[in-house]
């Protein structure tokens, strides 16, 4: 395959701009998708932070979601950020009841799990995955991993404050999801491991 994948962001909602500039600068070429057509030629799909229930209306609307689905049933290897990370999860606690996810990960996330006190914080996380030094994470109205099924790998644990011990990071296969925003720290080491995972898979 060509040295430099194309990456689709779905691009309903949500801060596509940031994702479009770190996938870019590991080597990323990137395009907006807002519609089934989109999804053809990609080989790779990131789904940005943002509000997952406004992102799943737009998505029914636009009639995206089976496509979205049988593209990952195909094999397209997808990274979710923050309400990204909520779209794939196959089940989702406190979601409004309306609320779909495109599924495929095999975790069980709670949405804005880290109370109001601490609408966002940030945090040094260690990900192995990527590196020993801490990675420096930004959390907004944050989902957290409450539970994984056997093939989800988890790639970060929060180690410190009242949350400590919550997973923040995973991958099951050619999907990876995160609950904080690598887009927006200029680290760009996660979106590089996601290129990795789409260059290795095509
Ligand atoms: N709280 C948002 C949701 O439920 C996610 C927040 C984010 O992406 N920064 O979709």
């Amino acid at each position: 395959m060509t040295t430099s994948p194309l990456i689709g962001v779905l691009a309903l909602q949500g801060d596509v701009k940031e994702h479009e500039v770190a996938l870019e600068a590991v080597g990323a070429r990137t395009i907006r998708v807002r519609s089934a057509a989109g999804l053809s030629g990609i080989s790779g799909l990131v789904i940005p932070g943002g509000e997952s229930t406004t992102m799943s209306n737009l998505a029914i609307r636009a009639n995206l979601f089976e496509p979205l689905r049988a593209a990952s049933s195909a094999g397209l290897p997808m990274y979710g950020s923050c309400a990204g990370m909520i779209m794939l999860a196959d089940r989702v606690t406190d979601a409004r009841p309306d609320q779909q996810t495109i599924g495929g990960l095999d975790v069980t996330v709670r949405r804005n799990a880290f109370g109001r006190q601490v609408d966002s914080f940030e945090i040094d996380l260690d990900v192995p995955a990527v590196g020993t030094t801490p990675f420096k994470a930004v959390f907004i109205r944050a989902p957290l991993v409450e539970s994984t099924g056997p093939d989800v790998e988890v790639l970060s644990i929060l180690r410190r404050g009242g949350a400590a011990g919550t997973i923040v990071a995973v991958r099951q296969g050619v999907r990876l999801a995160t609950s904080f925003h690598p887009e927006l720290t200029g680290d760009t080491r996660i979106h590089d491991l996601f290129v990795q995972i789409v260059r290795q898979h095509s």
